[in-house]
């Protein structure tokens, strides 16, 4: 095994170190959703409120448009009220009718000037909702619609100070815009790069016992939908504590890491590589029975054995043992398919290392 530096890019990698996004859809973040449900509680509220206020001056027509547009928040609260409710679609379907109904309200001729101060809002809801590239093209369109709308109005009136009115309102919308979108960047990348600490190990690269429950999840949701098998092989490198003792802790470490390389040139792209920690590794096989699975860690157990690691002239080598475990019911969980790898694993042991057991 020769070793070589693991690139630490974002998100996580799979067996064959490419990133791999296991995460679940960022517009299913909770923050997303608490904003969503706060959003309709003010759009109720001011809904209702200023439908009173407008009913009282007689603009009936857009008081109608606050009321039902205060009705429709009210059932969107109760439509996403169930966590498993994917978001897309309700956060487009609260909206499209909020940025409409805003709309309507400053093209609608006997409205208040100060009503235009709405849009400015619109970046801020948007990259909260929809995230950088959804929220951008969002808040593009919306701003552009208001800004045409407001400056129509104003060309109407003939006013002589339109021209420093419309510049105001441009340039404020314009820095909300940008600010909105230099928030949401910052946020990316430090949520980016917080995940990548939660569910990467720093010394391999590969993804931690988190990662591998994360990753667990998602692969049991696919095994039980497509009804596909699901398989896991543990690792642990024979008399680890002998290359520590024999060449030193740091060469250890470069042993690990020419380990983990190795896994991920070894199995396919699908699969993943974990280091549940210490010189212990698991691996996760979707679509992959047992018989299979046996295969995959036989091959890999010649690889590592005929794998050699270079250190001060010496040629290091090295020998795992495996044990082998396929998902016995979809309602199995990540800790008893180890257990039940690992059983086998150190049955492998005491059977004399460098072996795959698999029953
Ligand atoms: P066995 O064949 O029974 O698994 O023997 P072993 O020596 O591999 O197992 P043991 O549990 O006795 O020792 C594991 C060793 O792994 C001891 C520890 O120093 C070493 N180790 C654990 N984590 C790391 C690490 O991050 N870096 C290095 N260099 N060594 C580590
Ligand atoms: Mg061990
Ligand atoms: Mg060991």
């Amino acid at each position: 095994m020769i070793p070589k530096q693991t690139a630490a890019g974002q998100g996580w990698q799979s067996a064959q170190g490419a990133d791999v996004e296991l995460s679940l859809p960022a517009t299913n973040a909770p923050h997303r959703r608490a904003v969503l449900r706060a959003l309709l509680w003010l759009t109720i509220s001011c809904g209702v409120f200023f439908a009173s206020v407008n009913i009282t001056v007689g603009n009936h027509p857009v008081a109608l448009a606050e009321l039902t547009m205060a009705a429709y928040a009210g059932l969107l609260l109760w439509v996403i009220r169930r966590p498993e409710i994917h978001l897309d679609r309700w956060i487009l379907a609260y909206l499209i009718p909020f940025c409409t109904t805003m709309m309507f309200a400053c093209w609608y001729r006997r409205a208040e000037p100060t009503v235009f101060v709405w849009p400015i809002l619109i970046p801020v809801v948007s990259y909260l909702l929809l995230g950088r590239r959804a929220g951008f093209w969002f808040t593009l369109v919306f701003l552009c619609i208001s800004l045409a709308i407001f400056a129509i109005k104003l060309a109407q009136t003939g006013d002589v100070y339109a021209i420093a009115a419309i510049a105001n309102v441009v340039l404020c919308a314009a820095c909300i815009f940008g600010l909105s979108h230099a928030y949401e960047v910052t946020r990316e990348q430090a949520e980016a790069r917080l995940r990548a600490l939660a569910l990467r190990d720093p010394l391999t690269g590969l993804c931690n016992r988190a990662g591998l429950s994360e990753a667990f999840q998602l692969q049991r949701a696919q095994a039980d939908r497509y009804g596909t098998p699901l398989s896991t092989v543990l690792l642990d490198l024979d008399h680890f504590k002998r290359i520590n003792d024999d060449y030193g802790h740091e060469t250890g470490d470069k042993v690990l890491v020419a380990f983990a390389d190795c896994l991920k040139d070894a199995l396919r792209e699908s699969d993943l590589a974990c280091r549940l920690g210490g010189e212990e590794f698991a691996l996760l096989l979707p679509r992959t029975g047992l018989d299979e699975a046996t295969q995959i860690a036989e091959r890999l157990r010649n690889a590592i054995a005929a794998a050699r690691c270079e250190h001060n002239g010496h040629a290091i080598s090295i020998t795992a043992t495996l044990g082998v475990a396929e998902l016995d019911a979809t309602s199995e969980d990540l800790q008893s398919l180890l257990a039940r790898a690992d059983e086998r694993l150190y049955r492998g042991k005491n059977a004399g290392r460098d072996r795959v057991m698999a029953a």
